[in-house]
Formats: C-alpha cells, sequence, structure tokens
C-alpha cells in the first residue's frame, strides 16, 4: 500500500515520490495515522527503520493545517547527538520543500551568534540537542511557551548521554497541553519511567 491512504497533502506525497520512497515502512504505517489523530506515540524503532518520516510527515502536515506565526516553534525535536540533529533536520526540510514551513536544527560546539541569527528569523519545527536549547532559551533567544508537538527522538541514547535533567528542565518550559511522541531502541526502566510521566493515553509500536 502507498503514501496515499494516508491522506497527506499533494505538496508532501510529491516530497515522498521525490525521496523515492514507494511503500511505507512498518513505523510509518502504525505511526502516521496515530500521530494525524493527535495521539501521544511510544515507538520502539531503531535508526533505519525510517521513524524520522514517521514522524516528520505527520508533523508537517499538522502544523501546516494549522497555521502559526512562524516566529517561535511549534515542534520541538530533541536528539542525543549532533549528527542526528542534523540528520533528522535535513529529512524534514526535504520532506516539507513544498510546505512554508521553516525548520531549523541548533546544537552545541559550535558558535551560537549564526544560531541566534536564524531563530530569529523564525522557525515551526525545531530540532536540537538538550544542552545548547536550553543555553538559547537561558539567553531568551528562544520561546518555547507556543510548542504543540514534542518528539523525543533516540531517548534511550539521551539517557545513557545523561540528558535526563537537561529532558526534565525543557519540559518544564513546554506548554502542558500538547502531543508527545517517545521513540527509544530500548526499554529500560528509566525509559519506562520517562514515558509514564510525558505520554498521555499512548499508541504504542514496536517494530
Ligand atoms: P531513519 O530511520 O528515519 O533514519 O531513515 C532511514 C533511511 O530510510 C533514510 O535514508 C530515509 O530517507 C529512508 N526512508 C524512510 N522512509 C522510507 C520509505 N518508506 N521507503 C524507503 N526509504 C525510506
Amino acid at each position: 500500500m502507498s503514501f496515499e491512504k494516508f491522506g497527506l497533502r499533494a505538496e508532501l506525497l510529491r516530497a515522498v515520490a521525490a525521496e523515492g520512497y514507494k511503500v511505507p515502512t512498518p513505523i510509518q504505517d502504525r505511526a502516521i495515522p496515530a500521530i494525524l489523530k493527535r495521539k501521544d506515540v511510544l515507538a520502539g524503532a531503531q535508526t533505519g527503520t525510517g521513524k524520522t518520516a514517521a514522524f516528520g510527515l505527520p508533523v508537517l502536515q499538522l502544523l501546516d493545517r494549522t497555521r502559526g506565526k512562524g516566529c517561535s516553534p511549534r515542534c520541538l525535536v530533541l536528539a542525543p547527538t549532533r549528527e542526528l540533529a542534523a540528520q533528522v533536520h535535513a529529512n524534514i526540510e526535504s520532506l516539507g520543500r513544498g510546505l512554508s514551513l521553516k525548520s531549523t536544527v541548533v546544537f552545541g560546539g559550535v558558535g551560537i551568534n549564526p544560531q541566534i541569527d536564524r531563530l530569529r528569523r523564525g522557525v515551526d519545527i525545531m530540532v536540537a540537542t538538550p544542552g545548547r536549547l536550553l543555553d538559547h532559551a537561558g539567553r531568551k533567544t528562544l520561546d518555547l511557551s507556543r510548542v504543540e508537538i514534542l518528539v523525543l527522538d533516540e531517548a534511550d541514547r539521551m539517557l545513557d548521554m545523561g540528558f535526563i535533567h537537561d529532558i526534565r528542565k525543557v519540559l518544564k518550559l513546554l506548554p502542558k497541553r500538547r502531543q508527545n511522541m517517545l521513540f527509544s531502541a530500548t526499554y529500560s526502566t528509566d525509559i519506562k519511567r520517562l514515558a509514564d510521566s510525558l505520554l498521555n493515553s499512548p499508541e504504542i509500536i514496536e517494530v
């Protein structure tokens, strides 16, 4: 079955075709309809399963349907490393090329000023590593009060890298009412605890 069954906008279907995706992967089959219905999601998925498009496509569709002001992010994706953050951002940007949503990425280890300039120009989807995100929030160069959708990507790696305190700090800066997604390749007690505190009646997806 093709991507057409999801009811995605023509611009997104064109981007999917341009990426060379012919059939949805198992995680896309399960996650896309659930996310479009505004459900929380808990997904056990490794890199390489197509998980980025599994959340990227429905997030693009949801944000495009209800326009924001495009100044502060409405979707926040947290990722453990700069490599993953850059990869997720690139994938979302190419899937969203036909829409007028703005996606940006921030991570540590590089100068903060070019990131501040980009944030000033507005952003709808923000991909970030936790430390640099908190740095921007602390400098007030980023307003997280309009985030409607939170994605924790490779949550197990974020916990392994000691980001739990940063994640908890970020959660405090977000509006309480929002859609949450947690992607993790493994399920430890810590992941279960985080999922329990974060997710509301999630769709549980194992692939
Ligand atoms: P990810 O698991 O998100 O890192 O994706 C792994 C790779 O699979 C990326 O290069 C994606 O562009 C690609 N991909 C994602 N969805 C599909 C699909 N439905 N068909 C073929 N390739 C895909």
